[in-house]
Parts: C-alpha cells; structure tokens; sequence
C-alpha cells in the first residue's frame, strides 16, 4: 500500500531539467532509499517531497494507511546541515519546536534513550558534536509525530561509529512503524538500511528494486574489484566516473 505516489515529476532551474519526469511509489512502513551520485537530483526529490521546492510537472499523491488519498502528510524533515539557533540548548530547542504542534512536549521524552542525549540537554547547540548534533536533528524531526521521515545524507561526514548509530536510530523508527525515505550516494548505506532502492542519474530514475537486486545488477556492471585495507570514500573516486561502491568479505567494488 503505497503512502506516496510519485509521477511523471519535472523540475527545471532555469532552463536546466533536474529532474527529468521521474515516478515511483513509497510503500507505507518501508526504508526507502534515494541513491545517486551529487546532482542526480536526490535533494531536489526530497525537497520537492518534503513541500520546500516546487516543481514544474507531474504529481505527487499521499494515502493513508487505509488506501484513501490524503490532503498531505505530516512530514519529518532530517537535514544535512540544520540550522538552529546556535545559543539555545538541547532542552530549549526541543520546547521552541514543539510549540508549533498540538503534540505535547514531552512527546519526544521517549525517543532520548534512542539519541543518548540524556546528559546533553543543557548544553547548547554549539557546542555538541556532529554526531550529537545530527541525532538532535532527528529528535526534533519527531516532535510532531510525524508519519513520514526524510533523511538527506543521513551519515554524511560522520564517524563509522556514529554512523552506524544513526542506522540504529532508522531501523527502530521503522520497526515504530514509521515511513523512511532517505538519500545517500553510499551504495552499502542503501543496501544496510533500504527494503527498496531507486537509483538516481542525471535526474532519471533507472531502475527501482529491492537492495540485493540492485547489487546484482551492479555486480553485473563492475569493471573493476579489489582490496584496500583502509576503508575508502566513494566520492574521492568520483573523478573517475565511479557511481557505486560496494563492500563484500574485504573487497570493494566500484561501478563504473
Ligand atoms: P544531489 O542531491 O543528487 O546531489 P541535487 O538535487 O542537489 O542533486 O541537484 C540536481 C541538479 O540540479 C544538479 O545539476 C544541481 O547542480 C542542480 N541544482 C540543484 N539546486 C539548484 C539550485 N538551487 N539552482 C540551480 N541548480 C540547482
């Protein structure tokens, strides 16, 4: 049952087309991964679907649990660099977004053992670190109870630990019955969270499927494999047209 349904969506800057008339659905209760390399349009569809961008074609439809289509949906927006305001602390910014919805204040209070940011709440936002920041980022995503939440990038720039931290955090918001939808140009990011994929390039959709299946497809396509000792960052190979990058028993392979 789908929760989102997207078709036929278009988005130009200018005369340039980010999005190329792009369609799929996400499926209620489902991790759903966006993945692309930088400026296949994995931003421009979040925003897009969060309601901050416009769009020049196409349709976006919500439903709800029954199959009845809704007006909207209320959204968890999980940025790549928030910005809050930086004096305020961990318990101050949690009251300032929650007074603008009808959830009460302590509606977050159950998620703190998720976030470990029990000891942080009189600190202020300046002063946690990136981790921290990020799992505050997801807290107070959650203050209006939201039935849908988007992370861009959701490890980007994170420590291996905290990473797999925020993993955590998406895998239980999901077994909370939450719906997820993230972006990510980490292929094994998509592939240890995501129950589908859609891969992104150059604004088009070129296929839509379950995790494994796009590792197969990739596995079809690699040119090249072999082993590092050091874990190494997809994006330092851009340069050289890789798009993917996956991680079996020591090896990496890269498409291309
Ligand atoms: P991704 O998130 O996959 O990196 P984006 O959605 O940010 O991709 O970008 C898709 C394309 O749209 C890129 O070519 C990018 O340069 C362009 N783009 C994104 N935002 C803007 C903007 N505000 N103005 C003009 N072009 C933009």
């Amino acid at each position: 049952m789908s929760i989102i349904s997207i078709s036929g969506l278009l988005k130009r800057y200018g005369k340039i087309p980010a999005l190329k008339g792009i369609s799929f659905d996400v499926r209620h209760g489902e991790i759903f991964a966006l993945l692309g390399p930088n400026g296949s349009g994995k931003t421009t569809t979040l925003e897009i679907l969060m309601g901050l961008r416009s769009f020049n074609e196409g349709e976006i439809r919500y439903f709800d649990a029954a199959g009845q289509q809704k007006v909207g949906l209320k959204i968890g927006p999980v940025f790549q660099t928030p910005v809050y305001y930086d004096n305020l602390t961990v318990r101050e910014l949690i009251k300032y977004y929650s007074q603008f919805y009808v959830t009460p204040s302590n509606h977050v209070d159950k998620y703190f053992d998720l976030v470990n940011l029990q000891d942080k709440l009189d600190c202020q936002y300046k002063d946690l670190s990136g981790g921290q920041k990020q799992q505050l980022s997801i807290l107070l995503s959650l203050v209006n109870d939201p039935d849908i939440l988007f992370f861009d990038e959701p490890s980007n720039a994170l420590d291996p630990q905290i990473r797999l931290k925020i993993w955590d955090i998406i895998r239980t918001l999901k077994s909370e019955g939450k719906t997820i939808i993230f972006t990510t140009h980490y292929i094994e990011e998509a592939e240890a969270l995501a129950d589908r994929v859609s891969i992104l390039s150059k604004g088009e959709i070129l296929v839509t499927d379950k995790p494994e299946e796009i590792i197969k497809l990739y596995n079809d396509n690699f040119k090249v494999e072999f082993t590092l000792e050091q874990p190494v960052d997809v994006e330092s190979f851009e340069q050289f047209g890789v798009v993917g990058m996956s991680f079996f028993d020591g090896v990496y392979s890269f498409s291309v």
